[in-house]
């Protein structure tokens, strides 16, 4: 079947039988992601999980008490 990723808007063939196709069949408004910008996305939330856990260290605690 032919998807649409919802982020590039570019057209994908998926195995019919695969279980996105099944579950885009079920639920039409399950959105797409092709491969590239699944990658994409990743690549984002790993670099925004390392950049959270670098500010939390260099915030100063000892601040608040005085
Ligand atoms: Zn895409």
């Amino acid at each position: 079947m032919r998807v649409t990723c919802f982020l590039c808007e570019r057209v994908e063939e998926i195995d019919d039988n695969s279980l996105l196709a099944k579950r885009i069949r079920h639920r039409p408004l399950t959105p797409y992601l092709c491969p590239a910008c699944h990658d994409r996305i990743a690549q984002k939330t790993l670099a925004r999980r390392r950049q959270s856990q670098g500010g939390s260290k260099s915030t100063p605690r000892g601040q608040e008490r005085s």
